[in-house]
């Protein structure tokens, strides 16, 4: 076996059945992607537009594309015909953007809302406050073409386990408020998208169903 599928086999040793690992192959070549397609592996992360549509294009058809990095207005064009999920929403007019485009598709594309919980302050993301107040204000029941199914988040960059797990608990909580109190008809709001390469095994503890694994699989990025 080659080193990804034996890196990738160990990972999903780690992870319970029903939690998706998604395998981060931003900077990764195809071939690479292939290597762990071939394991089995369907789903994948890119955060740069240009790179999840060339490699959407060119890899096989039953791959699910999540869209993980940070997304342009100007980009949601690209990414929409393309992505499985978007992760990283943190803003009304992102979810209207999407929801324009995906309308001309005739498709519906699921998203999740990012939280800001890290203390880095580069980090995207909402706010709870601003969350709860996006949530609250405006039309995004209107939306029939965006569907909010979970939240994602990222911690922040520290060796502190601790740290790590109250702002996953942080996210969890939250995640749980916002289900109760706007989507309590809705069992499809039901994704919470947290964990990485250092920090998944923190995050499994704190009730995360999507993680999202580059390095531990692929190895230092390259391209
Ligand atoms: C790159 C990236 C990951 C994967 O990070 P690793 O540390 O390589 O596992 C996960 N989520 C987002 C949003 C990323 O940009």
């Amino acid at each position: 076996m080659n080193d990804i599928a034996v890196r990738l086999q160990s990972v999903r040793a780690t992870i319970p059945l029903e939690v998706t690992l998604v395998a981060v192959s931003k900077y990764h070549t195809s071939e690479d992607i292939l290597e762990a397609y071939d394991c089995g592996q369907r789903d994948f992360g890119e955060s740069h537009a240009q790179q999840l549509v060339a490699k959407a294009q060119m890899l096989p058809k039953d791959i699910r594309w999540h869209f993980i990095g940070h997304l342009q207005t100007n980009k949601v064009k690209m990414v929409v015909p393309y992505a499985h999920l978007i992760h990283a929403v943190d803003s009304w007019h992102l979810l209207t953007e999407i929801e324009k485009h995906a309308a001309r598709l005739g498709r519906i594309v699921d998203v999740l809302l990012q939280l800001h919980v890290a203390q880095e302050e580069t980090k995207f993301g909402l706010t709870p406050k601003e969350c709860k107040e996006m949530l609250a204000t405006q039309p995004w029941k209107t939306l029939t073409h965006v569907r909010i199914r979970g939240m994602m988040a990222m911690a922040t960059n520290t060796d502190d386990d601790e740290q790590i797990g109250k702002e996953f608990e942080t996210v969890h909580a939250f995640f749980e408020e916002m289900r109760d109190k706007y989507f309590s008809d809705d069992p499809t709001f039901s994704l919470c998208s947290y964990g990485m390469s250092d920090d998944y095994r923190i995050a499994l503890h704190h009730g995360t169903n999507i993680v999202r694994i580059g390095t531990a699989i692929f190895g230092p990025r390259k391209m």
